[in-house]
C-alpha cells in the first residue's frame, strides 16, 4: 500500500482556545467550520520577538516565556475594539526536541490567561512543530498556518488582514496569503529592517506591537 501521509501536506497544529466544553464535538466542528468575519478584523501575529521577549536559544518553558512590555495589554485592547486576534508561530523546538508538547502548551496557556486576565481574548494559536529539514508546508515563510486561518474563516485568502511578524519570513508567509504585513521593531524586527533585505510592498512598520494595536483602535476605517 503506498505511504499516503507522506504525499499529504503537513498540517499545522491548532491550539483552540475555548474554555467552554461544547455540548457536542460536531457542533462545535460545524461552529467553526461557519465562523465568518471581516477581514480587516483580523489580526494575525507571530509569537517570539512580537509578544514575548525571544532567545536565539529558543523560549522553552513558561518561565522563559516572558511578554514585551504592553504586548498583552495591546492584544486585550484589540480584543475589546472588536479585532479577533490569532496566532501563527514557527516552533521548531519541538521538533528538534528541545522542549516538549506539554510545555508548549503550557506557555500557551500563560498567554491565554494573561490576555483573559486583561479582559482580551486569542481566538487560536497555530505553530508549526516542524525543523526546516521537514521542508512542511506551515513552517514559515510557507504559508500554510496562513491559509489554514482563512479556511477557518470562510474566506478565500486573508485580504484586509494584517500580519504582524518580527522577522521577513512572517511577512513573507503573511504576503503569499494577501494580508497586509506589519514589522515590528521588537524582538529580530531592527535585525530584519538592517538586513537591507526587500520587505513585502506597503510593508507598515511600528515601534512594537502596543503602538501597532493603537494606531488599528485609532484608524477610521476601523471605528
Ligand atoms: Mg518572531
Ligand atoms: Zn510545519
Amino acid at each position: 500500500m503506498p505511504n499516503r501521509i507522506q504525499s499529504k501536506p503537513a498540517i499545522a497544529p491548532v491550539f483552540f482556545v475555548s474554555r467552554e466544553t461544547p455540548p457536542f464535538p460536531l457542533l462545535a466542528n460545524l461552529t467553526t467550520l461557519m465562523t465568518t468575519i471581516d477581514p480587516s478584523k483580523l489580526i494575525i501575529l507571530d509569537r517570539d520577538g512580537v509578544i514575548n521577549i525571544d532567545s536565539d536559544n529558543y523560549i522553552k518553558s513558561t518561565e522563559e516565556w516572558i511578554p514585551i512590555t504592553g504586548s498583552i495589554e495591546a492584544i486585550a485592547d484589540l480584543y475589546k475594539n472588536g479585532f479577533t486576534i490569532c496566532v501563527a508561530t514557527n516552533q521548531s523546538g519541538l521538533g528538534r526536541k528541545l522542549f516538549k508538547q506539554g510545555a508548549l502548551d503550557a506557555m500557551h496557556d500563560k498567554l491565554i490567561n494573561l490576555v483573559e486576565k486583561h479582559g482580551g481574548k486569542i481566538h487560536s494559536i497555530r505553530y508549526c512543530p516542524h525543523t526546516p529539514e521537514g521542508q512542511c508546508q506551515c513552517r514559515k515563510p510557507a504559508a500554510g498556518m496562513f491559509w489554514d486561518i482563512a479556511e477557518a474563516f470562510g474566506l478565500n485568502d486573508l485580504k484586509g488582514a494584517h500580519t504582524v511578524g518580527d522577522s521577513l519570513r512572517d511577512l513573507q508567509a503573511g504576503s503569499a496569503a494577501n494580508s497586509s504585513a506589519v514589522l515590528v521593531r521588537t524582538g529580530k524586527g531592527e535585525k530584519t529592517l538592517a538586513s537591507g533585505k526587500a520587505l513585502p510592498a506597503g510593508t507598515l512598520i511600528f515601534k512594537d506591537l502596543r503602538e501597532f494595536a493603537d494606531s488599528m483602535i485609532r484608524s477610521p476605517e476601523h471605528s
